[in-house]
Formats: structure tokens, C-alpha cells, sequence
């Protein structure tokens, strides 16, 4: 066999459910890449909370933090507790959003190849920030100079390393003149230690529009918190199906890559859950490491796989089970 070159060590949590499943699909996967990976396995979800009293024990949190990137499957009902806890522990401040249209899904036009980069640690998404009042509740919400200095930065760097021409900054700066008007003031700032990239804003609403109107237009979009996760699920609508769209949450302290689905009990156990949302995160973590070579194989692999519509799973109208499509990935690596 073939000497492998780089090495890297990968936390795997596999999790609930189908996490369990794609998880082990994908790992036979990239076992067939000339990359030598030291595999740490930790649990972390509602199997987890079962056996340990806890749905994310620290041995995992350390397990996490240590490696080079985590691999991450499906936590059930403890989803929320989970992902929140790995990203205030690892300060994930940049959630990762690919709208890439493969041939034969239910995309709404074939040319949508789109990054969105959501900004993952204030906003109004800050629980703390939330409060009862006399005649209801407020909550407040806030823009740092810090924080969206380095989302947007994060957005124009991962423009310059992918061949990406265009970044959109997506804001509501004609009505939320200071917050707003902030994000557009640094935005253009920070655009300008970018000569070679194109530059355009526009308001979120308009942008709502726009995916649907023009979605091949686009090329990068950032923006803040609640736009970026409104606008994340819009582009999942756009290039159809759960069973094929992963996330990366990238940190200070790391990175975790994981498939946007859940841990799906309806299907868990049968052996037919599409892999692929898990293979493309596993495909945004090589290109994360620096790895682009492999990432482009096995993204090639996929491409050819959807395209060829031999081996598909239920999802996607085929009656291939997760097995058959990990085999025939193999195949294609080869
Ligand atoms: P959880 O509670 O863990 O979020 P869920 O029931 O909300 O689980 P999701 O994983 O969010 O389930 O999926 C919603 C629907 O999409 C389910 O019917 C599920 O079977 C289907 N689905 C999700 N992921 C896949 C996949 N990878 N392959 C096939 N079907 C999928
Ligand atoms: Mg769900």
C-alpha cells in the first residue's frame, strides 16, 4: 500500500441515531484518501446522557479541543445542549453554510455554488441578552467591532483561498442605522485588505429575493447571527434535500464539521440514510486542514456518483442503503 503523507489527529462523535451510521460510511471513505488520520471516537448525546448522566462529559470536550478537527454525527433531543456547549467551549464564532447544487436533486437551478458565512457568537442570539419587561420582553442585540471585524475577514480570506471573485455583505442598515450601520462600516474596511475581490452589499430582505431570483450570483455572503441562519435554511430550500447538505463551525480552539440533518429516529437502524451530508462535511474539513487535493477527489467522487444516479438512496428516489453508497464512493476514489 501507499506511503500516506500528512497526519492529523480527528475527534469522531458519532452520536445518535443515523449519526452513527453516516458516520461510519464516511469514515471507510476517507480511509481510501493518501491521508493518515489518528481517529479518537467520543460520545456525546442522548446515548451519552443515558449512560453517563451527561450528553457532553468533559472527557469528550477535552477529546475535542485536542484533535485537529471533530467530526460530528447527530445528537438527538440533546442537540441543542450539545452544539451550544462545543461552541461557547471551542469559540466557534463562524457557522459555515455551502448551497452547492448536485445534478439530480431538488435544486432550483443547477449553476447555485454558494458559501454563506454566519457570524456564530452575538447578534441577537445571546440568551442572556433576553428579558422580561413590565409589558412583555426585549432582547437586545449586539454587533462588536471585534466580532464582526473577524467574521468578515474569515468571509474574505475563505473568498481569496477558494477562488471565490465576490463577497455580499447581507445587513438592515437602512433601519438599524447603528448596528447595522456598523457591519457595512467594517465590512468595506475590511474589504480593502482585499484589492482583488469584489465588493457588494445588500439589505437582508432584498437578499430573501435574490436567492430565489438570482442565486447563481452569488459567491460568498457574510452577515450577522439571525440573517445568516434564516438565510442558511433559505439556501438548503434552494438546493433541496437534508440528506446532502453539511456545516462546518470554525473556532478559535478548532473546527467541527457535521451534516445539517438530525439524528433522524425514523430511519435510525435500517441502514438507508443518505451519507452524503456527512461525506461533504467530512470534504469541508480537508479543505479546512489545507488538504484541497483530497477534498476535490472526494468531492469529484460524489459529484460523479449523483450524477451517474445509479446508486441513490430513499431520499434522493434510489433504494441503495448507506453501505452501497460508501462502496461505491470507494470505487470512484479509485
Ligand atoms: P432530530 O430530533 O435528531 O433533529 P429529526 O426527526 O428532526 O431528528 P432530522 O434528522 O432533522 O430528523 O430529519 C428530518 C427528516 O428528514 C426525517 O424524516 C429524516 O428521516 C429525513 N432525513 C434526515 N437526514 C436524512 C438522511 N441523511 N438520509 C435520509 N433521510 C434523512
Ligand atoms: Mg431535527
Amino acid at each position: 500500500s501507499k506511503t500516506k503523507e500528512n497526519k492529523y489527529t480527528i475527534a469522531v462523535v458519532p452520536g445518535d441515531g443515523i449519526g452513527t451510521e453516516v458516520m461510519d460510511a464516511t469514515i471507510s471513505v476517507l480511509n481510501e484518501l493518501d491521508i493518515e488520520f489518528n481517529y479518537i471516537y467520543a460520545e456525546a448525546g442522548d446515548a451519552c446522557l443515558e449512560k453517563t448522566g451527561s450528553a457532553l462529559p468533559q472527557e469528550t470536550l477535552d477529546i475535542v479541543r485536542d484533535a485537529d478537527a471533530c467530526l460530528f454525527g447527530a445528537a438527538g433531543e440533546t442537540a441543542a445542549d450539545v452544539i451550544v456547549k462545543l461552541r461557547q467551549e471551542m469559540k466557534m464564532f463562524a457557522n459555515l453554510r455551502p448551497v452547492k447544487a448536485y445534478p439530480n436533486t431538488n435544486s432550483l437551478s443547477e449553476d447555485i455554488d454558494f458559501m454563506i458565512v454566519r457570524e456564530n457568537t452575538e447578534g441577537l442570539y445571546i440568551a442572556d441578552k433576553e428579558e422580561f419587561t413590565d409589558d412583555g420582553a426585549t432582547a437586545k442585540r449586539v454587533i462588536t467591532r471585534e466580532a464582526e471585524e473577524r467574521i468578515i475577514d474569515y468571509a474574505f480570506q475563505y473568498a481569496k483561498d477558494n477562488n471565490k471573485s465576490k463577497v455580499t455583505g447581507v445587513h438592515k442598515a437602512n433601519v438599524l442605522k447603528k448596528s447595522d450601520g456598523l457591519f457595512k462600516e467594517i465590512f468595506y474596511e475590511v474589504g480593502e485588505r482585499y484589492p482583488d475581490i469584489e465588493k457588494e452589499d445588500f439589505y437582508v430582505d432584498a437578499t430573501a429575493m435574490y436567492l430565489i431570483t438570482q442565486p447563481e450570483s452569488f459567491e460568498v455572503i457574510v452577515t450577522t447571527n439571525l440573517f445568516g441562519d434564516i438565510l442558511s435554511d433559505e439556501g438548503a430550500g434552494l438546493v433541496g434535500g437534508l440528506g446532502l447538505i453539511p456545516s462546518a463551525n470554525i473556532g478559535n480552539y478548532g473546527a467541527l464539521f457535521e451534516p445539517v440533518h438530525g439524528s433522524a429516529p425514523d430511519i435510525a437502524g435500517k441502514g438507508i440514510a443518505n451519507p452524503i451530508a456527512m461525506m461533504l462535511s467530512a470534504v469541508m474539513m480537508l479543505r479546512y486542514l489545507g488538504e484541497s487535493e483530497s477534498a476535490q477527489k472526494l468531492d469529484n467522487a460524489i459529484l460523479k456518483l449523483l450524477t451517474e444516479a445509479k446508486v441513490l438512496t430513499g431520499d434522493l428516489g434510489g433504494n441503495a442503503t448507506t453501505n452501497d453508497v460508501a462502496n461505491e464512493i470507494i470505487k470512484l476514489l479509485r
